[in-house]
């Protein structure tokens, strides 16, 4: 087996046994980086020198406490990349945006920072739509990111360099932030499993906000017992940001998926609102056939009714503009980034501001600023509150009922680059299955349960009462015990990628 075939979990146990060391681990990620990447574009900085002088240390200490390896930091040499809206010390961030270009950060985030205690080597800094706004990764000032299950094909978004860096297996796992969607659907485009977590569970310091009160961080992962391996050092309270939770944490003990019915007692709930016109034929029926699956791993399947979801999208495209016109005040080209010159403080802010900003961060500051401007504060923002407040209410109730609730992650497979190039509505309708999670705050994961007559992978969602990211986890992990979807891979090399 290769090198960039091992999973998280695989290469972690080949580095302590001493299989394979930091170095071999990290050039392997960075050879094929270099000659994969300017297919794909999922990196927007490569930290090559610093990545293989971290490895040569944790291979100092792989080497030195071998005969105790149980001892050492869970991750210790093992390769990764952070999504560029998680700020890294002396790695340039971008957030897609020329209007942080050069924007050399002092400090780390703590969910980068966590992963960094664990031992794990942050090989590089990955593409996003400007500022996180957007479901293709076509947002980012920088380029498009190309999904290597189909090189004409989005790999989704926010996150799309992570997600696209993970399936082509030039990193085995990535970090990536979810606002609105952006970690479960660009998993879902690309064929992995994604974890956007309970609002509150992972710290927001060092994430550059977008919606602070949507904003969470999550791994992308080929399996969900990587991505649990992730959670699980990610989580936690943090001091340094007011909103993280301070709850113990339960993780799933994924040793029983392995049993014969080990979803026996869970409750899934699938809802009628997101099985609605639009949503293409092959995802609807791989979803359902997953279900399927799950039951006959002793899962309850039952209907259920999440009756205010049509408003989701309203919502969140009112709130999270909102949040966001407010978050990206503070790029005034006085600090961070470049500066424009101008006759006055105002000259220069209006003309770095006016130039620096993509359109769609543009039309986000527009419609969230006039949200909030007086006058419409009433009609727009106090309302979008209130109705946020009703779809919080569905979950709690649904969550009385059942333990989990099954849902697509999006309407459709990854759609070809420019498809809703001149139509921002189109491209938002693409978030309807996954805005939800973010506005009542539960957790949510993507899984791969299939492909499409056209190769692409499909995907389901399974979200959770807050912090239950457990059952997530273990009813994603039962059932890749039982599938091999999550095993296959895109290829890329010599010829057009496939399954
Ligand atoms: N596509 C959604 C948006 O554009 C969600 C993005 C995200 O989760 N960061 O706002």
């Amino acid at each position: 087996m290769e090198v960039f075939e091992l999973t998280l979990a695989d290469l972690r146990r080949a580095l302590r046994r001493g299989d394979l060391s930091a170095g071999e681990a990290t050039r392997a990620c960075l050879e094929r980086i270099a000659r994969l990447d300017p297919l794909l574009h999922a990196f927007l900085y490569v930290a090559a020198e610093r990545a293989l002088a971290e490895a040569e240390r944790a291979d100092r200490r792989l080497r030195a406490a071998r005969r105790s390896a149980d001892d050492l930091p869970p991750l210790l040499g093992v390769p990764m990349a952070v999504k560029d809206v998680l700020v890294v010390e002396g790695m340039p961030c971008t957030a897609g945006s020329k209007i942080l270009e050069g924007f050399l950060p002092p400090f780390t985030a703590t969910a980068v920072r966590r992963l960094q205690e664990a031992g794990a080597i942050v090989i590089g800094k990955t593409n996003t739509d400007e500022f996180a706004m957007g479901s293709s990764t076509e947002n980012s000032a920088y380029g498009p990111t190309r999904n290597p299950w189909a090189l004409d094909r989005v790999p989704g978004g926010s996150s799309g360099g992570s997600a696209a860096a993970v399936a082509a297996r030039l990193v085995p796992a990535a970090l990536g932030s979810d606002t609105g969607g952006s970690v479960r659907q660009p998993a879902a485009f690309c064929g992995l499993t994604g974890l956007k977590p309970t609002y509150g569970r992972v710290s927001r310091y060092g994430l550059i906000a977008y919606g602070s009160s949507l904003d969470c961080v999550g791994p992308l992962a080929r399996t969900a017992e990587d991505a649990a391996l992730l959670f699980a050092l990610l989580a936690g309270r943090d001091p340094l940001d007011s909103t993280s939770a301070d709850l113990p944490l339960t993780l799933p003990d994924l040793e029983a998926a392995s049993t014969s019915r080990p979803l026996r007692g869970l409750r899934i709930g699938v809802p009628d609102e997101y099985f609605v016109a639009g949503i293409q034929p092959e995802v609807e029926a791989g979803v359902r056939a997953a279900v399927e699956a799950l039951a006959g791993l002793g899962a309850e399947v039952c209907p259920i009714r999440l009756p205010h979801t049509e408003y989701a999208l309203p919502v969140y495209y009112i709130l999270a503009p909102a949040e966001a016109s407010a978050n990206l005040a503070r790029y005034d080209g006085i600090r961070y980034g470049p500066r424009l010159a101008g006759a006055s403080p105002q000259e220069v802010m209006a003309r770095t501001r006016g130039q620096r900003f993509g359109a769609e961060v543009e039309r986000r500051i527009m419609l969230g600023t006039y949200a909030l401007s007086r006058g419409y504060y009433e009609a727009y923002y106090a309302q979008a509150q209130k109705v946020r407040t009703l779809i919080r209410r569905d979950f709690e109730a649904a969550f009385e009922r059942v333990d989990l609730i099954a849902a697509p992650v999006a309407p459709t497979t990854a759609f070809p680059l420019g498809a809703h190039r001149d139509d921002p509505l189109s491209m938002y309708l693409e978030d309807i299955y996954t805005l939800p999670a973010n506005l009542a705050g539960v957790p949510g994961l993507a899984f791969p349960v299939g492909f499409d007559d056209q190769g692409l992978p499909l995907s389901m969602q399974l979200m959770a009462a807050p912090f239950r990211e457990d059952l997530l986890l273990l009813a994603a992990h039962a059932y890749q015990q039982v599938a091999d979807w999550h095993r296959r891979a895109p290829r890329l090399e010599g010829g057009a990628p496939q399954n």
